[in-house]
C-alpha cells in the first residue's frame, strides 16, 4: 500500500508522485482542490489483484490482533487517536483543500468526532461485546453463553463528504470489535483518508490490519469480490443497490448508509429565532453535504412568514472564503457535479410556483461554490421537496397542522433523520413517534450522528442495519452460541430416539398443560 501515499508528511497538498507515477493515465486519480482546481496529489486505481493482496494482508494481521484484550486494543487505539489529535491542524488543512470545508467544521465534524469515537469505543467495547449468559425456557436444563465473535475482515466504502470522519468511524468499531478492516474511500476525497493510513503506520498500530484501497467505483466491487465477511457501505442510494446486490450474491452481511431527506416539522408553538439558527446549521451545513441536513421545512402558516424571514436573513449572512486562507462559514462544493443537481432542483421548483428568498446562484467568480439557498412557496410537485439535494438549499412549505406535517414529512422514500421544533416536549415526542425515520431529533438538528451511545441509520431506500451504539457495535461481530447443560443429564435423551407412542403423548399433554392460558409455563416461568 505504500504505493498510494501521495500526499505531503506536512499534509499542505503538494504532489508527491510515488509508484502510480508509472500507472497510465487513467489508473490514476488526480485529486484537485475543488476551490482553487489546484493539483493535490495523484492516487493509484488498484487492480482487483492489489485489492485481494491487501485483504489477505489484513485477515492475516487479523488473528493476532483478535487475541488481544479488548484492554490492549483499547490502548493502541487510544495511541491512534493520540497521533490523529497531535496532527489536527494538519488534517483539518487538507480538509479545506481537498474537500474545501470550512476549518471549524474540519476540526468538528471531522477530527473531534473521530477522537471521540475512539475515547469511547476504548471505554465502552467490553461491556458490549461480554459474552451473556441466556437460559431456555424450552429445555431447562440447558444454558447458553452468547459470544460476541470478530467476523474478520471488514470493507468499509465511503462517501465523499465526510472523508475521515465517516471512513475511521466504522473502521475504528471494526477494528475495536477484534476485526481488521480495508477501507475503499471516495475517488473524489481519497487524500485524506491516506493521510489517516500514515498517521496509523507511524503510531504503531499492526500496519496490515488497516487497509486502504483507493480507485473508482470497480476498486470496491474488487473489494467485496475479495472475499470480505461484512461490508459497510455508506453512499447514495443508487450505489447502495448495486453494492447491497453484489453482497447479495456472494451472501455476505452489509450495512447500508444510504442517502437522505430529512424534515423539520416547525409547529406553530416554536421557538422561530432558536429553529430559525437550527434551519440554518442543518441545512448549510458542509454547505449542505450533509446525509441528514435540514432538506424540507413545513412550517405552520401562524409562523411560517417570521420564519422564512428570519432563515433568509440569516442565510445571507454566511460568509465565503476560501477555508484554507480565513476562518469562512463556507467553501467548496466538494464534488461539482452537485451545482448541477442545486441548479436543476432550483430551476424545476421557481418554474412551479417557489419564490427564491435567499442565494440561488454560484459564489460570483467561484465556479465551485453555491450560495446559501432559500426557497418559499414549495409543495410536493416540486423536486426539491420530494429528491435528495445534498447542497446548500432549503425549501419550506406552509403547512395548517402538525398531521399534515406529519403526512408530508412520511410522503418520501428515504427515512433517515427528522426534526420537529416545538415548545411543548411532549407534543414534540408525539409527533416523533409518527415520523418515519431512522432517528428523529427534538429541537436540535444534526448532533445524533456523532453520539456514540445511540444506533445510527435509516429506514426505506436510506439503508439498513446500524453504526454507532451497542447495536453497530455488535453488528461488527457475529453472535455465537454455545450451549452446555445446567445439570447433567441421562445418556440417552428421553426424547430422541427410539419415537415411541409413550413419548408422543407424553409431549402432547405436556404441549396442552403449558401452553394455554394460567398453564403450567406461566407457573413455571418464575423458577427459570
Ligand atoms: P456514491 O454512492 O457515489 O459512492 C460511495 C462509494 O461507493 C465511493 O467510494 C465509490 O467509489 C463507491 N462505489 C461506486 N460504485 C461502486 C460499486 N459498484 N461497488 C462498490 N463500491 C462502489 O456516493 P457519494 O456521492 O460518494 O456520497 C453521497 C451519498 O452518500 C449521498 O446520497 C448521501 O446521502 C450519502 N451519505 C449517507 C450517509 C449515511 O450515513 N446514511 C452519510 C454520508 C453520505
Amino acid at each position: 500500500m505504500a504505493s498510494t501515499q501521495s500526499v505531503d508528511g506536512n499534509g499542505r497538498g503538494s504532489v508527491r508522485k510515488v509508484a502510480a507515477a508509472a500507472l497510465p493515465e487513467k489508473q490514476v486519480i488526480r485529486v484537485r482542490a475543488p476551490l482553487t482546481g489546484e493539483l493535490l496529489g495523484e492516487v493509484p486505481v488498484l487492480s482487483a489483484e492489489q485489492v485481494q493482496a491487501t485483504v489477505d494482508r489484513a485477515r492475516a494481521a487479523q488473528k493476532a490482533w483478535a487475541e488481544l484484550s479488548f484492554a490492549a486494543r483499547g490502548a493502541k487505539i487510544l495511541g491512534f487517536r493520540d497521533a490523529l489529535v497531535d496532527h489536527a491542524e494538519e488534517l483539518v488543512e487538507l480538509m479545506a483543500r481537498e474537500s474545501g470545508k470550512p476549518r471549524q467544521e474540519g476540526i468538528l465534524h471531522e477530527v473531534a468526532i473521530v477522537a471521540d469515537i475512539a475515547t469511547h469505543l476504548a471505554k465502552v467495547s467490553a461491556g458490549i461485546l461480554a459474552p451473556e449468559k441466556r437460559s431456555s425456557h424450552f429445555f431447562p436444563y440447558s444454558l447458553a453463553v452468547v459470544e460476541y465473535v470478530p467476523r474478520g475482515v471488514v470493507a468499509v466504502i465511503g462517501p465523499w463528504n465526510f472523508p475521515l470522519q465517516l471512513n475511521l468511524r466504522d473502521a475504528l468499531a471494526a477494528v475495536m470489535a477484534g476485526n481488521a478492516v480495508v477501507v475503499k474511500p471516495s475517488e473524489v476525497t481519497p487524500l485524506i483518508m491516506l493521510r489517516a493510513k500514515q498517521i496509523w503506520d507511524a503510531c504503531g498500530m499492526p500496519e496490515d490490519l488497516l487497509g486502504v484501497v483507493t480507485g473508482f467505483g470497480p476498486t470496491g466491487s474488487a473489494l467485496i469480490d475479495a472475499g470480505v465477511d461484512l461490508v459497510i457501505f455508506t453512499g447514495s442510494v443508487a450505489t447502495g443497490r448495486k453494492v447491497a446486490a453484489a453482497c447479495g450474491e456472494r451472501l455476505i452481511p452489509c450495512v447500508m448508509e444510504l442517502g437522505g431527506k430529512a424534515p423539520l416539522i416547525a409547529c406553530a408553538d416554536c421557538d422561530v429565532e432558536r429553529t430559525a439558527h437550527a434551519i440554518v446549521s442543518g441545512g448549510f451545513a458542509n454547505s449542505g453535504q450533509v446525509c441528514i441536513s435540514v432538506e424540507r421545512v413545513y412550517a405552520h402558516s401562524d409562523i411560517y412568514e417570521e420564519l422564512v424571514d428570519r432563515v433568509s436573513e440569516l442565510a445571507n449572512k454566511l460568509r465565503f472564503g476560501d477555508p484554507v486562507e480565513d476562518f469562512a462559514d463556507y467553501g467548496a462544493i466538494t464534488f461539482p457535479k452537485q451545482i448541477e443537481v442545486a441548479e436543476r432542483l432550483i430551476a424545476d421548483a421557481l418554474g412551479k410556483g417557489a419564490e427564491l428568498r435567499a442565494g440561488g446562484k454560484r459564489v460570483q467568480g467561484v465556479p465551485n461554490a453555491f450560495e446559501p439557498t432559500v426557497l418559499a412557496n414549495c409543495d410536493h410537485s416540486q423536486l426539491v421537496m420530494t429528491e435528495e439535494i445534498f447542497g446548500p438549499i432549503v425549501p419550506f412549505m406552509r403547512v395548517s397542522s402538525a398531521d399534515e406535517a406529519i403526512r408530508l414529512a412520511n410522503d418520501s422514500h428515504l427515512g433517515l433523520n427528522a426534526y420537529v421544533f416545538t415548545e411543548d416536549p411532549e407534543r414534540g415526542r408525539e409527533i416523533a413517534g409518527k415520523i418515519q425515520a431512522g432517528s428523529v431529533m427534538i429541537n436540535d438538528v444534526l448532533i445524533n450522528a456523532a453520539i456514540g451511545e445511540t444506533p445510527f441509520g435509516g429506514i426505506k431506500q436510506s439503508g439498513f442495519g446500524r453504526v454507532r451504539g451497542p447495536e453497530g457495535l455488535r453488528q461488527m461481530c457475529h453472535p455465537k452460541t454455545v450451549c452446555y447443560e445446567r445439570f447433567k443429564m441421562p445418556r440417552q435423551h428421553p426424547l430422541a430416539f427410539p419415537y415411541t407412542e409413550r413419548t408422543y403423548t407424553f409431549l402432547l399433554r405436556a404441549l396442552r398443560s403449558l401452553y394455554r392460558k394460567g398453564g403450567a409455563l406461566e407457573r413455571l416461568r418464575r423458577w427459570l
